[in-house]
């Protein structure tokens, strides 16, 4: 009946990093070592985990008509994603300048570029799209307009799904299509605001549920996941691996939640699926470089 398994909306980024010895302070240069280039950006990430899990997935974004943007395309496709919704031109790609010291903290820079191009007009045009995926996902690297469009677009019967990140306050209306809200630490602190006075992630997901979503999902790192809904709060397990690098593994865990909500897995079963997955990806240098097969991962 639906011919993808999931639609992302989101953003895709060009990830640009250098390795210093010491980040630069305010009116200094420094020399780093060679230029690394990387497909990134939340929605990217999102699509390219879900196509690398065997998951039918397309991608609604937008990219400029530059080099950067040819990168993206070519690593979506890599990955089996669906491209024809992704718009070119109208500003350079988005790009994240990163410079890596020794110790690992970065400095950041994001210039959303394209990214802030995809208006909500753009998703009144793809609402075919909208109506031919079972579940869709989005974040929040392109303006929050666009997001409230897609939800008041959503065919009867599927399922959305919003990482709320880079974290800001959402409508009620974003709110209560969530199923579920999916968010860090950080993104529920940022979303509670006052409400959150307690140190147990078990309060924020109630509280969070509280505030409209069908369901919510705070994932834990290292520790975990918890699920929410009105039947309660349920531990998932972490999966223990040695990890390299945990850059992109929120956009594994999201993408194979949703991909595994869309099949019919209970939330617990689901979200014990997208933990195999977001593990799997610390294993592993980079974002999308990381994420693994269904197979890699016993799916
Ligand atoms: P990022 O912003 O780095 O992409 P995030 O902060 O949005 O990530 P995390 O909570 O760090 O999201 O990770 C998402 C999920 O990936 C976790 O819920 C967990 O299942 C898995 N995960 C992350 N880090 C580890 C780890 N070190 N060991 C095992 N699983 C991990």
């Amino acid at each position: 009946m639906y011919d993808y398994d999931l639609l992302v909306v989101g953003s895709a980024n060009a990830d640009l990093v250098i390795g210093v010895e010491r980040r630069p302070a305010a009116g200094e240069t420094v020399l780093g070592g060679d230029l690394a280039v990387h497909p990134g950006g939340k929605g990217a990430n999102q699509a390219v985990a879900a196509g690398r899990l065997g998951a039918r997935t397309a991608l609604l974004a937008r990219v400029g008509d530059d080099g950067h943007g040819r990168l993206l395309l070519d690593s979506l496709r890599a990955a089996g994603v669906d491209t024809a919704g992704v718009l070119v031109g109208g500003a350079p790609t988005g790009v994240a300048l990163i410079t890596v010291d020794p110790s690992g903290d970065n400095s950041i820079v994001v210039s959303p570029g394209a990214n802030f191009r995809l208006v909500p007009a753009d998703v009144r045009a793809a609402v075919p799209l909208l109506h031919a995926s079972r579940v869709v996902s989005a974040q929040l690297e392109i303006p929050l307009e666009t997001v409230v469009e897609v939800v008041r677009n959503l065919a009867p019967g599927s399922r959305f799904v919003l990482n709320p990140s880079p974290p800001r306050p959402l409508p009620a209306e974003v709110l209560a299509a969530c199923d579920p809200l999916i968010v860090n630490e950080h993104e529920a602190r940022v979303i509670l605001g006052d409400a959150c006075a307690s140190e147990d992630p078990a309060d924020w997901a109630r509280l969070l549920l509280a505030a409209g979503p069908r369901s919510v999902v705070v994932t834990l790192g290292a520790e975990g996941a918890l699920v929410c809904d009105g039947s309660g709060v349920r531990r998932v397990p972490p999966v223990t691996v040695d990890a390299v690098d945990t850059t992109g593994a929120g956009d594994a865990f999201t993408a194979a939640l949703a991909w595994r909500l869309g099949a019919g897995d209970a939330p617990a079963e689901a979200a014990a699926c997208a933990a195999r997955v977001g593990a799997a990806a610390v294993t592993k240098r980079g974002a999308q470089e990381s994420y693994p097969t269904a197979a890699e991962v016993g799916l």
